[in-house]
């Protein structure tokens, strides 16, 4: 692993998946088919890079701006003897502007954050058959990303309409006590089973053994995998996120 000027440590990437891994066997979950999505907003090229090299595979985004530099540098640079042949996965999880749907279209292959139908359309025109989760503000917070849970049903089937695959939900869940915490990804589970959608997105570095108690089939991990962000700008877009 080639030194990194953001502080990722390839060998701490290893260690902390082995205790992620641990945390899901203890919520109950199996450690094999719980996926982790490697969140690398906020980090360097260098994080997806570590979190391929110990087999993590699936990585997010959260800002257009990010992604596409980053992936410009991957592409650009030599690859590691362990990384021969793989390219990411490419999930992208935050809050998307339908204008650049189409700047992301030739990169990303799950798109979990569909909230509304106009990111309906842009998607199926720009990504025709692409996979989605739609992505629900469950707490209905304001001035956060996702549909109203009543919302959930005409979305799915809109998703369906314009030939999409909808595969399941996504949700972030409101900061509070571990109830509050609990009973959001709870309803985000009886959201998706109302819908038959087996895919439930949910679940971060400070919730995730929750998550996985309450049904989680991916979980979306950045400072648990890479350690904390050290830009408080990005912190403070975490936040809001
Ligand atoms: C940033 C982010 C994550 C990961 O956050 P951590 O607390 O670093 O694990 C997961 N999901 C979404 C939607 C995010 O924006």
């Amino acid at each position: 692993m080639t030194p990194d000027p953001t502080g990722i440590d390839g060998t701490e990437v290893g260690r902390r998946l082995d205790q992620v891994r641990d945390r899901i066997a203890e919520a109950g979950g199996d450690p094999e088919r719980v996926r982790i999505v490697a969140v690398t907003k906020g980090f360097g090229p260098d994080a997806v890079r570590s979190a391929m090299a110990v087999g993590v595979v699936d990585i997010a985004e959260s800002y257009a701006q990010e992604l596409l530099p980053k992936v410009r540098d991957l592409q650009g640079a030599p690859r590691g003897a362990g990384e021969a042949g793989w390219s990411p996965t490419w999930h992208f999880i935050g809050r998307l502007q339908s204008n650049k749907v189409r700047l992301l279209a030739p990169v990303i292959s799950v798109w979990q954050s569909i909230d509304r139908a106009k990111l309906v359309a842009e998607v199926a025109r720009w990504a025709p058959g692409a996979q989605v989760l739609i992505e629900v503000n469950v707490a209905g917070e304001a001035g956060k990303g996702g549909c109203p849970p009543g919302d959930v049903g005409a979305l799915v089937s809109r998703a369906r309409d314009y030939g999409l695959d909808v595969t399941g939900l996504m949700t972030v869940a409101p900061r509070g006590a571990d109830q509050v915490v609990r009973s959001a990804f709870r309803l985000l589970t009886s959201l998706a089973d109302a819908q038959g959608l087996g895919e439930r997105s949910m679940g971060m570095s400070g919730d995730y053994g929750i998550a996985v108690q309450e049904g989680a089939t991916t979980i979306r991990l950045g400072a648990a995998l890479f350690g904390p962000r050290t830009d408080p700008r990005k912190a403070h877009q975490e936040m809001r996120n």
